[in-house]
């Protein structure tokens, strides 16, 4: 930067601090940390709010730790507007913008838009532009092809890049999604008189868990918690074709009924199969499809049979890879692990650092 550096002031009452840095606006005038989340003081509003109320949020996608209901104004895609209705109520927000991919909107001057983030249906980066300087919040993302959700764009020209870091450790390296799947069918085939219990979380493992069976050639009935089922429905109603599912009715399981399920696969969240509703299983097979099943120690704790990788987050190698993609002029590292990834971004000559925000929880994922 040296030379030719221009320092001057900015008149502005708000910002009396501010100042150009080789023509490019300090990034933290357009995006900063804040307690209540990431919030952009020119265009008043927040990404992803997670500690209370705001009048303006940009959501990423439909998680818990991400999307909260009770804003006064949210603008999303619309897949996450549909999945933050379906699990709140309608009235999760006073009033809602949909975005499309691609779509700008400008907000108190600060032009937003959303890209593609491959991590579940609708989730998105978002884009904020302003004075020539554009920054990228990720949200939550992989690179790996899913067929529940619209893959991971690159944003060219990105001069600030905010990516999380759930797996941000050398150790975590995701394996083939569709070898874990296989392993999964090779058991069914193995063990036919007892049933696959597959622990899920409700949005988005499940739904990418089912599609990737049936790509996989597995057409008969798959059996649902009735937990899944709203989701389910909603992913259908986006293209998203699921086969055929059958709930098994919420109440407390029959141990008549025991035989039922025998050779078929079952999903539901994880706590399920160890509650009354999981009794009418017998001879379960434990399951559990998770980013986390890449440790063995927890695979342990959960007493799971047979661990399946699936992760909808960006391993180790996908994050760097990231970086290198994107290759910003600073990288701002949040939402899990930030400190490696910090260290491998100042090996590579890269300007890093941590971004820390509260209130995100280790994902349920
Ligand atoms: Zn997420």
């Amino acid at each position: 930067m040296g030379n030719s550096c221009k320092r001057r002031k900015w008149g502005s009452a708000c910002f009396p601090e501010a100042v150009y840095i080789c023509n490019m606006i300090r990034p933290d005038l357009l995006l900063h940390e804040t307690k209540k989340g990431l919030y952009c003081p020119p265009g008043d509003f927040y990404i992803d709010p997670v500690r209370g109320a705001v009048d303006r949020a940009i959501v990423t996608h439909g998680h818990a730790d991400h999307a909260r209901a009770g804003h006064g104004a949210v603008l999303a895609t619309q897949e996450t507007l549909d999945i933050m209705a379906s699990r709140y109520g309608e009235g999760f927000t006073a009033s809602r913008q949909a975005l499309a991919f691609g779509e700008t909107v400008e907000i108190n001057g600060v032009t937003v838009w959303l890209a593609p983030a491959g991590h579940i249906l609708g989730s998105a980066q978002v884009v904020v532009e302003w004075r020539g300087l554009r920054m990228v919040s990720t949200g939550d993302y992989k690179r790996r092809q899913d067929p529940t959700c619209r893959g991971f764009e690159v944003v060219p020209n990105t001069h600030v890049f905010i990516t999380e870091a759930t797996f941000g450790l050398p150790v975590f390296r995701h394996p083939d999604d569709r070898a874990e799947i296989r392993k999964l069918l090779a058991s069914v085939d193995l063990f036919e008189d007892r049933t696959h219990l597959v622990g899920v979380y409700s949005l988005g493992k499940a739904q990418r868990v089912i599609a990737l069976m049936r790509e996989a050639g597995y057409d008969r009935p798959l059996y649902i918690h009735g937990a899944l089922k709203k989701l389910c429905a909603l992913y259908e109603r986006n293209g998203v074709e699921l086969g055929e599912l059958r709930p098994v009715p919420t109440e407390p399981g029959k141990r008549e009924e025991r035989d039922r399920f025998r050779g078929e696969i079952v999903l539901g969240p994880p706590a399920s199969f160890n509650d009354k509703w999981g009794r009418r299983f017998s001879d379960p097979v434990n399951c559990f499809a998770s980013g986390w099943m890449g440790v063995r120690q927890r695979a342990k704790q959960r007493g799971v049979e047979l661990p399946l990788v699936l992760s909808d987050h960006a391993d180790w190698d996908e994050l760097t890879q990231t970086a290198r993609d994107v290759d910003p002029e600073e990288l701002w590292i949040t939402y899990g692990r930030e400190d490696a990834l910090v260290r491998w971004a100042e090996l590579e000559g890269r300007k890093a650092r941590p971004l820390r925000l509260v209130g995100y929880e280790e994902e349920n994922e």
